[in-house]
């Protein structure tokens, strides 16, 4: 038989199998050498209290293990002689669109402009001996797009995102930690990232994809008001359909659609800074210990929100045990972000405090028109290179 139950139960149990057993037995009113195993269901944190506390779903196999009816298999089937479906960008849009179109009997061929993950490293080596930042290749540009050396956080505070499960076994098929279909915080580490990349781009050229790199697309064919192809360094490549998926940093290409008459309006996003601290200082403060998280908890998270003279400011992306990194994607330019791998083990902390900012403040701040928020973020980051001594760090 399987059951699931809840339990409330101290990091250092959960973190002993005979322990979790045992107590697992009591709460489900068996005796525990009835209880064949444990599956970890679904786990989250509550620090609220003094005592942290775990609390799990779990997943009993009684008298004997059963097997789970809830596998994912992906349909992924032969489409090399299949219509071709031109998807611009291999950032993580681009390749769940790549496989999705695999799913559906479509080739799709994606058309990158920076370089393979393995090279791509090479490069961000590069940048960071010289702070010169190449424009094809970079944190934001390149196979996996952003997502390669992301953070990998997981989690939505939106309900309305679609089948975020699915996504997430995607990702375990490709081999990310099946863990974070379990953990109410899932993170996947960008140690592991651009493992899981390259075993999606495998899966796209087995079953027919194909992927170019250094393959820069400039500009749209439309003729009679439908897309016919794109040009990608001066050819043209023919397809009835397209998909966009180059991701918030590709400037170019938000003026490339206003040249070519595509309707589109400015939103509110956020701006602000990335503050670093010491893990040890939040681990105490989250955990009520002088001693910080010891041996059985994670790297302490934190969630801040405010509001000061009528202005939301508020945290995000929060990197426990992580790094900053510079995410420019063009020269002259300073823009960073966060990230950290699977272990979250540097003695840093980091997360970004923003607030938004919208066409009417940006207007009262001389940027105005369709583009305005967007060179207001690239003439704030030439300032930041600028302040910063031309240098990666400020
Ligand atoms: C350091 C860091 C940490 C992050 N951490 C997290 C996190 O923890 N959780 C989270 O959810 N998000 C995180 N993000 C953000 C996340 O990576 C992005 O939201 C995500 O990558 C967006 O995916 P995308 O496919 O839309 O665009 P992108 O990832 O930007 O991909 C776009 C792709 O298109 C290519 N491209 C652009 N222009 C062209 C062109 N003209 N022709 C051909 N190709 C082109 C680019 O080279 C790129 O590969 C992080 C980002 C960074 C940089």
């Amino acid at each position: 038989m399987y059951t699931e139950i809840q339990i409330r139960i101290k990091p250092e149990q959960a973190g002993v199998e005979e322990t979790l057993r045992q107590i697992a037995a009591r709460v489900a009113g068996v005796g525990a050498e009835r209880i064949c195993r444990v599956d970890i269901v679904r786990k989250s944190i509550d620090a609220r209290q003094k005592e942290v506390m775990f609390n799990l779903v779990a997943g009993l196999h009684i008298d004997r293990i059963e097997e789970k009816e809830k596998v994912f298999v992906p349909a992924y089937r032969d489409v090399s002689d299949r219509e071709t479906v031109v998807v611009v960008g291999a950032g993580p849009a681009g390749l769940f669109a790549a496989l999705r179109l695999i799913e559906r009997g479509f080739r799709p061929l994606v058309l990158e402009r920076g370089k393979a993950v393995e090279d791509r490293k090479k490069d961000l080596n590069g940048l960071y001996k010289t702070g010169m930042v190449d424009e094809d290749s970079n944190f934001g540009f390149g196979e996996g797009g952003a997502g390669t050396f992301s953070d990998g956080k997981l989690y939505t505070r939106s309900k309305k995102r679609g089948d975020v499960r699915r996504a997430m076994e995607i990702l375990v098929y490709h081999g990310a930690n099946p863990a974070i279909l379990v953990e109410a915080h899932p993170h996947v580490g960008t140690d592991k990232l651009p493992g899981v990349i390259v075993n999606i781009r495998k899966t796209i050229q087995k079953q027919g994809g194909e992927i170019r790199f250094g393959c820069r697309v400039s500009d749209l064919i439309i003729r009679e008001n439908s897309i016919q192809g794109v040009i990608a360094g001066g050819q043209e490549i023919a397809s009835r359909h397209v998909i966009l998926a180059t991701g918030h940093s590709a400037r170019d290409i938000y003026r490339m659609l206003q040249r070519r008459g595509v309707r589109m309006e400015p939103k509110d996003f956020a701006v602000g800074l990335r503050l670093e601290h010491s893990q040890q200082e939040i681990d105490r403060i989250q955990y009520h210990t002088p001693e910080g998280r010891g041996k059985w908890l994670p790297a302490a998270e934190y969630n801040f929100v405010t509001n000061i003279d009528g202005r939301g400011v508020y945290s995000f992306c929060m990197c426990p045990g992580g790094v900053i990194v510079p995410a420019a994607t063009g020269p002259n330019q300073q823009v960073v972000n966060g990230m950290s791998s699977s272990y979250r083990n540097t003695p840093w902390a980091n997360s970004a405090m923003v607030t938004a900012i919208g066409p009417a403040e940006l207007e009262s701040m001389n940027y105005r028109g369709l583009f305005a928020g967007m060179v207001f973020q690239e003439a704030l980051e030439r300032q930041a290179w600028e302040e910063g001594g031309g240098g990666l760090f400020a």
